[in-house]
């Protein structure tokens, strides 16, 4: 099936930068292999072309604006507001209804292991790749992609690749360089040069502490690559962001907070993640919302009586906290492993992290009387506003056209990234690029 917006029209990306200038031959740093340049510049299978005009749509951009319409040309919004005049039949608009159901920014996902993660069992464990299709189809239009334990078997190049085929595949997609173990495997040879000379590479992650999985990092380690993070998230313009797995081990964030207290490093640029999975983690961690760290909640899924907090009630209880609204963000470590050790550090249990769980999560919220504007910044604004993204998290005019339409039951019913449809009157529309090629 295909969607009608779908046009095969030969384009460009118009974001193949490379620190600050367009790619070109003579802009190629020499330390870059000739393929990274390739790769970016690999034309696109199709831009969409059409004008669109959603009517009626309760908009929660994430606040409340109630019934608008929204105009959308190509990838972008170009007019939101109460009543959109006919427009002229030249212009051969598809115009839709949505009859008052309520439309939200499309959700970004900042923690996806979008090559599959996995490994930490033997070779048997390591997880398949997402497909577009895991993505979009749980409402998330943009995506950061990471790699984890595995960053031996698995590397950077296969990372950023992948990561470009989701951008060719119509979604907004972005990875960081490194894993769990430091010295990060990089792709130029440090951080700094992956974040500033390769466009889809905006931070550094996950970099592994208080697990027994990591590289056990000193203090000065971790201050090194959080430094060179910094400075080329500067430098490029990007999130600069150093994404923190947080393991099991008692001493949860002791190394971040004492990162803060001995370098001149802003709290930005420290991001765990993980941290509902332990209680004692989650509050450690509320206190460095307050210093000015972006905490990221897990949605993985939490028994009775268990010592952790699922990604739902760990931010009903964040957003009752003094701590700031907007430092919070909720993620699906997709594509992850979720193994559970015995004392040995032996894996006695293993499930995988699926892209699904974060609009599940939504779900649960809303089902528990949380009002859609109070829980959705988690999901859209917030995670915009930590990866520097200023056009996507927010519905707008001038915004990014990433939307997800929810049904009167809180179900998923239409998907919109970057102007295409990819899930319309709950079910998925958008064809894989070789399901095309071969119609
Ligand atoms: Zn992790």
């Amino acid at each position: 099936m295909k969607a009608a917006n779908r046009l095969p029209v030969e384009g460009y990306e118009d974001d193949n930068l490379v620190g600050g200038a367009r790619l070109g031959p003579g802009t190629v740093p020499p330390a870059i292999p000739a393929w990274v340049y390739y790769q970016a510049s690999a034309p696109r299978t199709s831009v969409p072309t059409m004008i669109q005009l959603l009517r009626n749509v309760n908009i929660f951009a994430p606040e409340p604006l109630g019934v608008n319409d929204l105009l959308v040309a190509g990838e972008q919004i170009v007019w939101l507001g109460a009543r959109l005049p006919d427009l002229p039949d030249a212009l051969g608009v598809e115009t839709l209804d949505f009859e008052g159901r309520r439309g939200i920014p499309g959700l970004i996902d900042g923690h996806v292991h979008v090559t599959g993660g996995g490994g930490e069992s033997g070779p048997g464990s390591r997880v398949p790749p997402l497909s577009v299709d895991d993505l979009t189809g749980g409402g998330i239009t943009t995506v950061v992609g990471l790699l984890g334990t595995d960053d031996t078997t698995r590397d950077t190049a296969s990372l950023l690749a992948t990561t470009r085929g989701l951008v060719s595949d119509g979604v907004s997609a972005y990875c960081l360089t490194g894993g769990y173990h430091l010295p990060p495997v990089t792709l130029t040879g440090d951080v700094r040069g992956d974040i500033v000379h390769i466009d889809r590479i905006i931070g550094v992650g996950e970099v592994a502490i208080s697990d027994h999985r990591s590289s056990q990092p000193s203090l000065r380690e971790l201050l090194r690559v959080a430094a060179d993070t910094h400075v080329a998230g500067m430098m490029a313009g990007k999130a600069g962001i150093l994404h923190l797995h947080l393991g099991d081990g008692p001493r949860g964030l002791d190394m971040v907070q004492e990162a803060l207290a001995k370098s001149e490093l802003p709290a930005r640029v420290f991001n765990p993640t993980h941290v509902n999975r332990k209680r004692a983690l989650f509050e450690q961690a509320i206190g460095l919302a307050h210093a000015g760290c972006t905490i990221d909640l897990t949605a993985f899924p939490v028994t009775d009586g268990q010592d952790a907090w699922s990604a739902a009630d760990g931010l009903v209880r964040y957003l009752d906290s003094e701590a700031p609204p907007e430092h919070v963000t909720v993620s699906s470590d997709g594509g992850g492993c979720l193994p559970e050790f015995d004392d040995h550090g032996r894996v006695v249990r293993m499930d995988i992290g699926r892209p699904h769980a974060l609009v599940g999560t939504l779900k649960v919220l809303l089902h528990s009387g949380q009002p859609l504007e109070r829980i959705l910044p988690a999901f859209t604004s917030n995670v915009a506003r930590i990866l520097r993204l200023p056009h996507k998290g927010r519905l707008g005019t001038g915004q990014d056209a990433d939307l997800v339409v929810l049904d009167e039951h809180d179900n998923i019913s239409d998907v919109m990234a970057r102007g295409r449809w990819y899930v319309r009157g709950s079910r998925p529309v958008a064809a894989e690029v070789f399901e095309r090629s071969g119609d």
